[in-house]
C-alpha cells in the first residue's frame, strides 16, 4: 500500500497523567522507525492553534520514559471549541505539512479530534491518558496503574498512623464519576468499607458496618471514598455524620488531590504505554482514523472514538464482594 502518511504531530491534552511521555516518546520512535516524520504539538488543541510545533527524532525523546507529567505540556481550549478555532488548527497543521495527529488524552480530547475529522477529514487517532480509567474501549487508561499503587501506598502510611490512635479515616482518592480507583486501592489497602457512586452503600449501613469493625476488635479503620460518590455531599459532611452518630471514633479526613496524578509511572504504564504508541502510528500509516487505540484480553485493539467517548467503563462488583470479605 502506499504511504500516504509523512508526518505526524502528536500531543498530550486534557489532564495529564504519569506514562504520557512513555506515550510520546513511542510516538516520536514508531514514526522513526517507519521514516515518518514527527512534530510535538506543544499545550494540546491551543498549541495547534498557535501552531507551536517542533520536528522531534528518536533521540528528542531520550530520558523521559520514566517522568511523569508530559514534557509537550498539556492544556484546556476553549477555542478549539470553536469553529474558527479549529480552523485556524487545521491551517497551522497544513502550513506544517503535518497529514495526521495522535492526540494523547481523555474523553473531552477525543471529542475534539473526532469533530476535527468530521469537518476536515483529517486522520486522527487517540491514546487515552488519564489516571481515571472511565474511558470505554481500553481495561486499563495511561497513568491508572500507576496512581493505584500512589494512592495504595499512601493509604498504607495513613494505617500506620490511624492504627496508633486508633482512628477511623476517610480518605477521598480520585476517579471523577466511576469508582476504578476507590475499588482497587480499597482492595489493595485492606480498607473497611469502599463507597463508589456506581453503588450506594447507604449512610446506615456504613454506621453498622464501623460499628461491627469496632466490636471484632480492629485498632484503626479505613474507609476509601471515591470523589464522585453520593453518599455523602462530601467528605467532610461524611465524617461530621460520623462524628455525630459514632462518638467510639475519633474521626479524620485526608483528600488526596493531586498528588494521585504526578510520580513515576510503573512499568505496566511504561509498557502500556510503548504498546499504544506503536498501534497508533501503524494505524494511521495504513489508513485508519477516528479511532482509540485501547487494551482488551492483552490485545491492542481499536475502538472508534464515537463508541469511546459515549460508552460507559464498567467496574468489577466482584470486588465489592471480595472486599465486604476481606474486612470481615
Ligand atoms: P481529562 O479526562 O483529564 O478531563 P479530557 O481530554 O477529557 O481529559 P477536556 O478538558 O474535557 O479533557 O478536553 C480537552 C480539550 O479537548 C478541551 O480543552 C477542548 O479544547 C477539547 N474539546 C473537548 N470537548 C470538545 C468539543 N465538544 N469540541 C471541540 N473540542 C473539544
Amino acid at each position: 500500500m502506499l504511504q500516504t502518511i509523512k508526518k505526524i504531530g502528536v500531543m498530550t491534552s486534557g489532564g495529564d497523567s504519569p506514562g504520557m511521555n512513555a506515550a510520546v516518546r513511542s510516538v516520536v520512535r514508531t514514526c522513526a522507525f517507519h521514516n515518518v516524520e514527527c512534530f510535538g504539538i506543544y499545550r494540546g488543541y491551543e498549541g495547534m492553534i498557535d501552531g507551536d510545533f517542533v520536528k522531534m527524532d528518536a533521540r528528542s525523546v531520550k530520558g523521559i520514559i520514566n517522568k511523569g507529567g508530559t514534557i509537550l505540556k498539556s492544556a484546556r481550549s476553549q477555542e478549539f471549541r470553536t469553529k474558527k478555532g479549529r480552523q485556524k488548527a487545521f491551517n497551522q497543521l497544513t502550513k506544517a505539512g503535518i497529514d495526521a495527529f495522535v492526540v494523547i488524552g481523555g474523553d473531552g480530547s477525543f471529542t475534539g479530534a473526532m469533530i476535527f475529522n468530521q469537518e476536515f477529514n483529517f486522520p486522527v487517532m487517540g491514546i487515552p491518558g488519564t489516571i481515571d480509567n472511565d474511558i470505554f474501549g481500553t481495561t486499563h487508561t495511561l497513568g491508572y496503574d500507576t496512581a493505584l499503587n500512589t494512592v495504595v501506598d499512601v493509604i498504607d502510611k495513613i494505617r500506620d498512623t490511624a492504627s496508633s490512635h486508633n482512628r477511623l479515616f476517610f480518605i477521598e482518592v480520585m476517579g471523577r464519576d466511576v469508582g476504578h480507583i476507590a475499588l482497587n486501592v480499597g482492595v489493595g489497602a485492606g480498607a473497611e468499607e469502599i463507597l463508589i457512586p456506581e453503588e450506594d452503600l447507604g449512610l446506615d449501613r456504613l454506621l453498622e458496618s464501623l460499628r461491627r469493625s469496632k466490636q471484632s476488635g480492629k485498632s484503626s479503620s479505613i474507609v476509601v471514598v471515591a470523589e464522585g460518590d453520593k453518599i455523602g455531599k462530601n467528605v467532610f459532611e461524611l465524617k461530621d455524620y460520623v462524628d455525630q452518630n459514632l462518638s467510639e471514633y475519633e474521626v479524620r479526613v485526608s483528600v488526596l488531590g493531586h498528588m494521585q496524578r504526578g510520580g513515576s509511572p510503573s512499568c505496566f504504564d511504561r509498557v502500556l504505554a510503548s504498546r499504544m504508541g506503536v498501534k497508533a502510528v501503524e494505524s494511521l500509516i495504513v489508513g485508519k482514523s477516528n479511532f482509540m487505540v485501547g487494551l482488551k484480553n492483552d490485545i491492542m485493539e481499536l475502538t472508534p472514538f464515537d463508541q469511546a467517548v459515549k460508552g460507559k467503563s464498567k467496574i468489577n462488583m466482584e470486588l465489592l464482594r471480595v472486599s465486604d470479605i476481606m474486612s470481615i
